[in-house]
């Protein structure tokens, strides 16, 4: 417990009420002084709680500081949770997929590839998705994560074969232009 009266706490046992005040202020919290026989502790939660405690201007500086860097790091994790691809599993799923559907497309129109033009016309397509993912120079497209100009194995991208359309239908308009056949789900 201490008291205001000759700024000294009750016992004299410790610094004066003036001197803790200034510790604190050290410390961040610039505090009112206390009324006579005051908590010192009780009294620094009252005005940090109800805050008549001012935060220095240092501290304020850092506190906005971490709050800001604290943002930016939210920021960052939303970005990279962004700009991931699907993971290895699904990625496989989807190439098998696609691998099926060239199959199928050649078997009921004898068609395979696009023609040049209408490849690099869907790649620009790609380019302005919002779901275009880089990686180790390549791009990929985000929903099933397939090479858009070049694959993997047997694939040689997405954007070559007619077979192939954007989940997002992207690709639609300029497919029936080019007089894409529809078999089964491959044009909406
Ligand atoms: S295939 Fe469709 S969703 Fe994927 S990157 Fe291209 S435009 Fe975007």
């Amino acid at each position: 417990m201490i008291g205001t009266s000759g700024d000294w706490c009750k016992d004299r046992c410790g610094p004066k009420v003036s001197d803790k005040l200034k510790m604190l202020k050290r410390l961040g919290y610039d505090l009112p002084t206390p009324p006579p026989d005051t908590d010192l502790l009780e009294w620094a939660e009252k005005c940090i709680a109800d805050s008549t405690a001012k935060l220095t201007p240092q501290i304020e500086k850092q506190q906005h500081r971490k709050a800001e860097l604290a943002k930016q790091r939210a920021e960052l994790i939303e970005l990279a949770k962004e700009m991931e691809l699907p993971g290895p599993v699904r990625q496989a799923k989807n190439l098998g997929k696609h691998i099926l559907e060239i199959w199928n497309y050649r078997k009921k129109t004898g068609r395979k590839y696009v023609s040049d033009e209408w490849r690099q016309q869907r790649i620009e397509i790609c380019r302005a998705c919002p779901k275009l993912r880089f990686k180790h120079d390549k791009i990929y497209c985000g929903l099933c994560g397939c090479g858009i100009e070049k694959g993997v194995f047997v694939f040689e991208g997405k954007t070559m074969y007619e077979a192939m359309r954007c989940e997002l239908g992207y690709w639609d308009e300029l497919d029936r232009e080019n007089g894409k056949i529809s078999v089964g789900r491959n044009v909406r």
